[in-house]
């Protein structure tokens, strides 16, 4: 596997201790954080502080307001960071994906980091763009917008202090992966059917960590926020116009609160497979405004207990890493003689839908005497007959066979949408060049907030694992970012090939895993 690294802006300063943690990941008991405070001020700190670190922000709205009726703007947000040897830039944006799906090209990314290259001198190594993946319509000339934010944040900059921490939200989001009794695993879709409730096991993890960087200008008050959270944001407005989903909500419910002009930057995580809650919900129209709020709040009520300091530390890294193709040919095959198996699994009934349902009504409602009144079937009783319990035992195996073929059904949509995911995506890596995809990477360490990229869809327990084994405590991994690979699982997930959509909508193979959570490991060892 080749690997390309670019590692700008490391200073040879170590860090200074640091006492600002929200929380620390490790469990530093409260005596010895007090023996670190001691330990700070008792003994001078004899290492260089690093230099001053300037930042500015901006936002610009890209919203295509021609695509239909349109709820909440879509932003571009750029956070411009700058020290005495590094530019690093920071832009999210409220799309789908950098590049591969929906409205922005795949000209998009080299075009924003060509222009910043040639107008501010920034390094296309130092730009990070992230897609918050809310799924609204982007205006055609995004690209010009993200630069005009770029600039705007650039022309801004002032002295910032910085402060890292955590905050935590568990209630807005569920992972969408299904642990079925069969050993397999299906996933909450609007594409399809949810597997029969029997079917179901067990439920995936989530992670709940907010991942916080705060900008303070000088005079205390907050420039700009930074905030990580995994969860897809497409849980939509009961208009049904575009919207930029609950990370815009959050985003709003922050600036909001911290006034000044303040911009909140939200950056996607691993959210694969992470739905907000009541994603499938038929009896309220769904909102993302309350889980933004929710999602919001938390972040506020974690930014009060962070404290900032000028020790603005800036490293950029950036990775080209060469991840295998996954070969689906075998899983292809195995899902079109599963397709068959199921077609041949259906059976006869007399009912259609129109005869069916008021069946099950009656057979619910008066599972003893559901054809008539109870004197009728004492009646027949009395007389030794048992015509009504002889239609009742008639509609019920009609009924059961009926059931049957709407469970077979219901699987042969979730098996098509995913056999036709599989089928482009071998199509894709059959056609591809060399049996490996190049993905960039991006490590960069903001003060104490340290954060990896990958440019697809990391399922949670990626970032879980990331941030379990990294050395730095605060760590956070936005997925979505510097382009689009579609969904990467893990290699367990994997195993799943075809069963979940995020397994049939992916290019890799399972070996990328380990090799991704390898670089990374390195990547955090420099940062
Ligand atoms: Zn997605």
């Amino acid at each position: 596997m080749r690997m390309t690294t670019t590692i700008v802006g490391r200073s040879a300063k170590p860090r200074s201790l640091t006492i600002r943690r929200a929380r620390n990941r490790h469990g530093i008991q409260p005596a010895l954080s007090l023996a670190i405070v001691l330990a700070v001020a008792l003994f001078p700190i004899t290492t260089a502080r690093a230099a001053q670190l300037r930042a500015g922000v901006a936002k610009v709205d890209v919203t295509n307001t021609e695509a239909g009726p349109v709820n909440d703007p879509l932003y571009a947000k750029a956070l411009v960071l700058k020290n005495d040897t590094t530019t690093a830039v920071i832009v999210t944006v409220d799309a789908v994906a950098i590049g591969e799906i929906g409205p922005i090209k795949n000209d998009y990314l080299p075009q924003v980091r060509s222009q910043l290259q040639q107008e501010l001198n920034v390094p296309a190594t130092n730009v990070l763009v992230n897609a918050s993946h809310c799924h609204g319509a982007v205006c055609a000339d995004v690209a010009e917008r993200t630069v005009q934010a770029v600039k705007q944040a650039h022309e801004n900059m002032v002295p910032v202090n910085v402060g890292a921490g955590v905050g935590h939200e568990d209630r807005i989001m569920e992972n969408r992966r299904l642990k079925l009794t069969s050993g397999r695993e299906a996933d909450v879709r609007h594409a399809y059917a949810l597997p029969p409730d029997e079917a179901v096991a067990a439920v995936g993890p989530v992670d709940p960590e907010i991942g916080i960087l705060r900008l303070d200008r000088q005079n205390g008050q907050t420039l700009a926020v930074v905030y990580n959270f995994a969860c897809h944001p497409i849980q939509g407005v009961p208009s049904g116009g575009t919207t930029a989903d609950l990370a815009g909500f959050a985003s709003t419910a922050i600036e909001a609160s911290l006034g000044e002009g303040a911009i909140a930057v939200f950056l996607q995580g691993c959210a694969g497979d992470v739905n907000p809650v009541l994603y499938k919900d038929v009896a309220n129209p769904r909102d993302a405004e309350p889980l933004g709020n929710m999602l919001g709040l938390s972040t506020i009520k974690a930014l009060n207990g962070i404290e900032s300091s000028d020790n603005g530390e800036l490293r950029v890294i950036q990775e080209t890493l060469e991840l295998p193709r996954a070969d689906l040919a075998g899983r292809i095959s195995a899902m079109e003689a599963e397709q068959a198996r199921l077609l041949q699994s259906l059976k006869g009934t007399s009912l259609n839908l129109k005869t069916f349902i008021p069946l099950v009504v009656k057979y619910g409602v008066s599972p003893e005497f559901p054809s008539y009144y109870s004197h009728r079937y004492l009646h027949e009783k009395m007389m030794g007959r048992d015509h009504l319990a002889r239609l009742d035992a008639e509609n019920r195996g009609n009924m059961e066979r009926y059931i049957h073929n709407v469970h077979v059904m219901e699987e042969l949509t979730r098996l098509q949408t995913n056999l036709n995911l599989l089928e482009k995506h071998q199509a894709t890596n059959a056609a591809a060049e060399k049996r490996t995809i190049d993905v960039e990477l991006v490590g960069m360490r903001i003060g104490d907030f340290v954060l990896v990229s990958f440019p697809g869809e990391l399922t949670v327990q990626i970032g879980l694992n990331i941030k379990r084994d990294s050395p730095h405590d605060l760590t956070f991994v936005a997925g979505c970012s510097n382009g689009y690979i579609y969904y990467a699982p893990t290699a367990e997930q994997l195993k799943n090939v075809g069963g979940a959509q995020e397994d049939s909508d992916c290019l890799l193979a399972p070996e990328w895993q380990k090799l991704y959570e390898q670089s990374v490991a390195e990547m955090l060892k420099k940062l």
